[in-house]
């Protein structure tokens, strides 16, 4: 189970924020990209990236400004939608 460190965004559609492992502590860039009362595939995406310390501990700096998350797009990480769930190198468009 992962637990929201920080709220990044959160819109109708979605939900952006730092969560943490419960288990092992480890940090994660989460991004779920929800559009609700429709069947196709693409309407539910879910981006996960794993953070280091260093960039976990840039991502939950609250008094630092938004230029410090630009880094997080540019993560490697796992796409789950309707095709299963896959690796890529950096954050697609949700
Ligand atoms: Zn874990």
């Amino acid at each position: 189970m992962l637990k929201t460190a920080r709220r990044l965004r959160r819109t109708a559609h979605d939900t952006e924020s730092i969560r943490r492992c419960k288990n092992c502590g480890a940090y994660w860039y989460y991004h779920l990209h929800e559009v609700a009362g429709h069947t196709d595939d693409c309407d539910r995406c879910l981006w996960c990236a794993p953070l280091t310390e260093e960039q976990a501990a840039r991502a939950l700096d609250r008094a630092k400004p938004e230029r410090e998350l630009a880094f997080l797009p540019t993560l490697a990480g796992c796409l789950q939608d309707g095709d299963g769930i896959r690796r890529l190198k950096c954050k697609p468009l949700l």
